[in-house]
């Protein structure tokens, strides 16, 4: 044993956890440790960090340190990781493995928390699995004695994926990967602006050296002509392909072309397939003569503040992770956390690595249908998606035979929402490629009453593929919205409307209004035959409050735009230190949008009209602050904020709650109120809104072309034609309307019976330290 080490600390009754970062970063690491450290720090346990990854494990010494509680504050809008990674050579040798366990061992260190690439999981798992020998081996060798190492028979191991590619098998998210992608559409879209003023086509080189999530994902947001990506490598005619494809949108009338290539495009031979090999055929003067540029975005895509689902997704799997550990037995499996479409769970470590390892091993024995099956299923949702609204519109085989094609009615019902005009472009694709004839109903059920006897076609037109073929980033709604509901505009004349022209399925895509609309529209069937066909509903709202789903497009946007408003104001405070803004968010009668956001900017209080609010709790948040304040070290230079839901109180408004708070806070500290208002529907609609948008509407139509027989008993009687498309836990799901509107909706409130997200508030308190107010009764 080295003379100059610590004394090994005895056995602590404390859990001793450590948190590190390793391989590349990515945003969402920070938010993740500072769950860690203060989830940690609440279950009192110490919480430590390992700093420069691996390298802080075999180096020890001050690259192993404690955390305190407020050392993490303003962690979640910081890119990157703050405690550094690193590769490290040594710790692929058992050598290094072994002064790694010294380490541990005389921190007092039992657990270990690695957010990570596969790599580094899989150093981890080793790790664990040598653990008894390598204690055995530190005894033997006199470097520890038998009972310095008696506590630490057992090492436990949580695995988070931090990674920007997405390549992790059995989650469908890594830390950071919406964050990349968001980055990378961003770039698109501003190219896109010169593409189309030029003329020009752009191939855009983004990162996936195995995977190809991020080229598949920022193709099916942004509308690219055509895509390269490792696990579905083009056949040898691939130049013909894609030149025909971009013909064919040129012919069409199309100003712009972007191609997008993953850094491991190959073809079925094993050719690579380069940036510049796509730029030469596009730019032929013999072929397509495009005036052609390649951009790579490199390490831009790595960089910066972390998106709103990066920041809750750390946020609530380092929580999730520090339970793992508090519930690990020796037996446990080293597990990591994952996502399925909107649930957190636990799955084993090591069959993931196993599995994302063999997606590797099948593109290079160029298997690549089984490349493809061992990605998540919304990986190739994705990639359909993808094929269907962009490269298959030349392809007529897939048109369905005459009878069976429809006239599709699309109609927007409520306030605008980001992912409503990349919905409808999808649907659109979709309809146009299937043989259905897509029809626009112009400016909800109001626009549909009031204008159609105006001109021929006024209120209802055909789409055209080359005028939705711009939506794919555009927010708002480009054929006009409106809340009214038909009973509104009146039902008789909304089914004669119906009868005259001719729909035989109708897509609406909304909120809350939409979801009213839905339910009325189908009782008013026992009465009007031509509404006997079948229809669905898109959720789409910024208040996330439509019962029969747990996401509506558009709330991820507005949760975007909501936190880049907190993170200013908050920073603005950084000069005077001590102040307080009591944010009013949107959200109607949900809380959802309030609670979402205060996971991502680490809100002191969410108030919430689920909760209310009363005199007692604020006297004791009003108290909580004052200590916050008095116990602040002069560094922590910024603001703190509260965020109120619209209809929390009917009394106790933002600007009265900001003016409670300063009139208590005796000049100790000071509070201000800030409403962002429209701001939070947001402009250009999110990645993730676009893309899940473009799944959800695809399927939605597919699940409306089922109905072949359309007569009015078939209709009447079966309780899918009529249906609201939802994500419910880890899946997608149609759910009956019926049922949705007898069981799952509270009518008077305006949301779901149950709301799936509640439990997270009790998240949004622990972490930022509230303490068990006074709720209201
Ligand atoms: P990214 O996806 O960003 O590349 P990664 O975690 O896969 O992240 P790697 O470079 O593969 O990145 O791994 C990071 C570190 O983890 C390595 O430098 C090494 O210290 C450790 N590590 C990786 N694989 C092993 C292994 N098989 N055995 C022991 N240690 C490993």
């Amino acid at each position: 044993m080295s003379p100059a080490a610590p004394p090994p600390p005895l056995r602590q009754k404390k859990r001793r956890i450590a948190i590190m970062t390793s391989g590349g970063d990515s945003p969402g690491m920070n938010p993740a440790i500072r769950a860690v450290v203060r989830m940690g720090i609440d279950k009192g346990c110490d919480v430590y960090g390992v700093y420069e990854g691996y390298e802080g494990l075999v180096q020890g010494g001050d690259l192993i340190r404690q955390f305190q509680w407020s050392e993490v504050r303003g962690w979640l809008s910081e890119g990157g990781t703050l405690i550094g990674t690193a590769r490290c050579m040594a710790f692929y040798e058992r050598a290094g493995r072994l002064k790694a366990a010294k380490n541990m061992v005389l921190h007092g260190i039992d657990a270990l928390i690695i957010c990570g690439g596969d790599g580094s999981l899989t150093g981890a798992d080793k790790f664990r699995s040598e653990w008894p020998d390598l204690v055995q081996e530190l005894v033997d060798t006199k470097q520890l004695t038998a009972e310095q190492t008696k506590p630490y028979k057992h090492l436990n191991i949580v695995g988070l994926v931090g990674s920007i590619d997405n390549d992790m098998s059995g989650t469908d998210a890594t830390i950071g990967c919406f964050s990349a992608l968001g980055r990378i559409c961003e770039m698109v879209d501003y190219i896109e602006a010169t593409a189309s003023s030029h003329s020009r086509a752009f191939v855009i080189e983004v990162m996936g050296r195995h995977c190809g999530w991020l080229a598949l994902m920022a193709g099916v947001a942004t509308g690219a002509d055509f895509i390269f990506i490792p696990e579905k490598p083009r056949p040898e005619k691939w130049r013909e392909e894609m030149c025909a494809v971009v013909a064919h949108h040129r012919q069409n009338g199309k100003r712009k072309t972007i191609v997008i290539v993953a850094e491991g495009a190959y073809d079925q031979e094993g050719n690579k397939i380069t940036p510049e090999m796509i730029k030469d055929l596009l730019a032929d003067k013999e072929g397509l003569a495009l005036d052609t540029r390649i951009t790579t975005l490199g390490h831009v895509q790595r960089g910066g503040s972390a998106c709103a689902y990066d920041r809750y997704l750390g946020t609530l799997q380092g929580v999730e992770a520090v339970r793992a550990v508090l519930d690990a037995t020796p037996d446990t499996p080293s597990p990591f956390i994952a996502v399925n479409e909107n649930k957190i769970t636990r799955k084993p470590l090591m069959q993931a690595v196993l599995d994302t390892k063999e997606v590797a091993n099948a593109i290079a024995a160029k298997d690549f249908d089984r490349a493809m099956s061992l990605r998540d299923t919304e990986f190739s949702d994705m990639y359909n998606s993808y094929r269907t609204t962009t490269s298959t519109a030349i392809d007529n085989s897939v048109h369905l035979p005459p009878k069976k094609r429809m006239r599709i009615a699309i109609i927007h019902v409520g306030a605008p929402a980001g992912g409503v005009n990349p919905a409808t472009r999808a649907a659109v694709a979709y309809c146009l490629t299937r043989g259905h004839t897509p029809l626009a109903i112009h400016n909800g059920f109001a626009g549909f009453a009031r204008h159609h006897g105006d001109k021929p076609d006024g209120a209802v037109r055909e789409f055209d593929w080359l005028e939705v073929d711009n939506w794919a980033n555009k927010g708002g709604s480009e054929i006009g919205m409106n809340r009214e509901t038909p009973v509104e505009s009146g039902m008789e004349l909304i089914a004669s409307l119906f009868k005259l022209y001719k729909f035989d399925g109708l897509f609406i895509i909304g909120g809350f209004e939409a979801f009213q609309s839905l339910s009325q529209l189908r009782k008013a069937r026992e009465q009007y035959s031509s509404l006997c066909i079948p229809m669905t509903l898109l959720p789409a709202t910024i208040s996330n409050n439509v019962p029969g789903t747990e996401y509506s497009i558009g709330s991820d946007t507005c949760l975007n735009e909501l936190m880049a408003y907190c993170d200013k104001v908050k920073q603005s405070a950084s000069a005077s230190r001590r102040r307080v803004f009591v944010i009013e968010t949107q959200g109607g009668r949900s809380g959802y949008i309030a609670t979402l956001a205060g996971l991502a900017v680490g809100a002191v209080a969410v108030y919430t009209p689920e909760e209310g609010i009363s005199i007692a709790m604020l006297a004791a948040d009003i108290e909580h602050l004052r200590k916050v304040f008095a116990g602040d070290s002069g560094q922590s230079r910024a603001g703190r904020l509260i965020l109120v839901n619209e209809k929390a109180s009917k009394v106790y408004s933002a600007k009265l709650i900001a003016d409670m708070i300063r009139e208590e806070a005796h000049e100790r500290f000071e509070s201000r109120d800030s409403i962002p208002g429209h701001v939070q529907q947001g402009g250009v609609p999110s990645p993730m809104d676009r893309t899940r948008a473009v799944r959800l509407a695809i399927k939605c139509i597919e699940h409306l072309e089922q109905f072949e027989d359309r007569s009015d008993s078939a209709i009447l009687s079966n309780p899918q034609s009529a249906t609201v498309i939802g994500i419910k836990g880890a899946s997608v799901v149609f759910s009956p309307m019926k049922e949705v509107e007898e069981n799952e909706t509270d009518w008077p409130n305006r949301r779901p019976n149950h709301e799936f997200w509640l439990e997270l508030k009790g998240i949004v308190d622990t972490l930022s330290g509230r303490p068990d107010v006074p709720r209201p009764e």
